[in-house]
């Protein structure tokens, strides 16, 4: 998810990124980057087969199987070094990834998808509704769209649907379609066990509004603002013990983790993820209007 921070950038500034980095990268064309999407962040345990492989402030999650790996969100484009890095660090083989899952297909989230995919042979698993975006890297995105590549493009192998079950050995993940940042945005619940207890999880995009957001129907998304109504309210209903989202900010990964090697109760956290969706709802009130 591009962040609330985000929201702030005009866009005029993000054109002025754009030219900035033009140099950097001769085909993608990502708007803007931030410094904490590639600032290292020491993986870690969460809970039972549950670890954290992103960066500091981009959530990827890898859920370990006998079977396999299952990869939840991939950073930005330059990133599969770091994740790499991570799960080996944890004592896990990349290759052994065999699942890619995306919490929405913007270029902070998807960007090194199609590396990780060529480099494991994982099969990518996409809601429906954002595997024209994943094809096209993001050329087609409702805000970003008509710039070129904001990615590097890969082809969906499965397509996801809401309440779809994705499964790999012992560990089953409900697809939940919450539609709004993207067409085809998707939280992830799940269940993991350790020694003492099991944890039903919840890897949640949580839905912020872009100032380039309007409401009332964009060209490219005209149900934009009932997908946001939707997804607001859908997500009031959700049970669940553990929360996490596409940021660690959004849900302030490093004030509960603490750098403890193995703590998942500091990770229960209902009353923030209302105040979270409650401060989401007020900002799209205030779109509304
Ligand atoms: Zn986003």
């Amino acid at each position: 998810m591009i962040r609330i921070f985000f929201t702030r950038i005009s866009f005029a500034m993000l054109m002025c990124l754009v030219c900035m980095s033009a140099g950097a990268q001769d085909t993608i064309k990502a708007p803007f980057n931030q410094e904490v999407w590639t600032r290292e962040y020491a993986p870690f345990r969460i809970a039972g087969d549950l670890y954290y492989v992103g960066s500091y402030d981009l959530g990827c999650y890898l859920i370990t199987t006998p079977e396999g790996h299952i990869l939840i969100n991939t950073g930005t484009v330059g990133s599969m070094p770091m994740i790499r890095a991570h799960v080996e660090q944890l004592g896990f083989r990349f290759e052994d990834i065999r699942i890619l899952l995306a919490t929405h297909a913007h270029f902070d989230h998807v960007g090194a998808m199609a590396a990780v995919k060529a480099a494991t042979g994982a099969q990518a698993m996409i809601e429906a509704h954002d595997a024209p975006l994943v094809a096209d890297g993001g050329e087609s995105d409702f805000i970003f769209g008509g710039r070129g590549k904001l990615f590097p493009p890969f082809t969906a192998d499965r397509l996801l649907h809401d309440h779809d079950t994705v499964r790999l050995g012992n560990i089953e993940i409900l697809v939940l379609h919450h539609p709004g940042h993207t067409p085809g945005a998707c939280s992830y619940l799940t269940t993991v066990h350790d020694d003492h207890r099991s944890y039903r999880v919840l890897i949640a995009n949580m839905p912020s509004v872009l100032d380039e957001t309007d409401l009332a129907g964009m060209p490219a998304y005209p149900n934009v603002g009932q997908d946001y109504a939707y997804t607001l309210d859908t997500m009031r209903h959700l049970q669940f013990d553990i929360w996490l989202a596409s940021h660690a900010s959004q849900f302030g990964l490093q004030q509960k983790h603490k750098g403890k090697r193995y703590h998942p109760a500091a990770f229960i956290d209902p009353r923030g993820y209302a105040k979270a969706l409650d401060a989401l709802d007020e900002r799209y009130r205030k779109k509304l209007k």
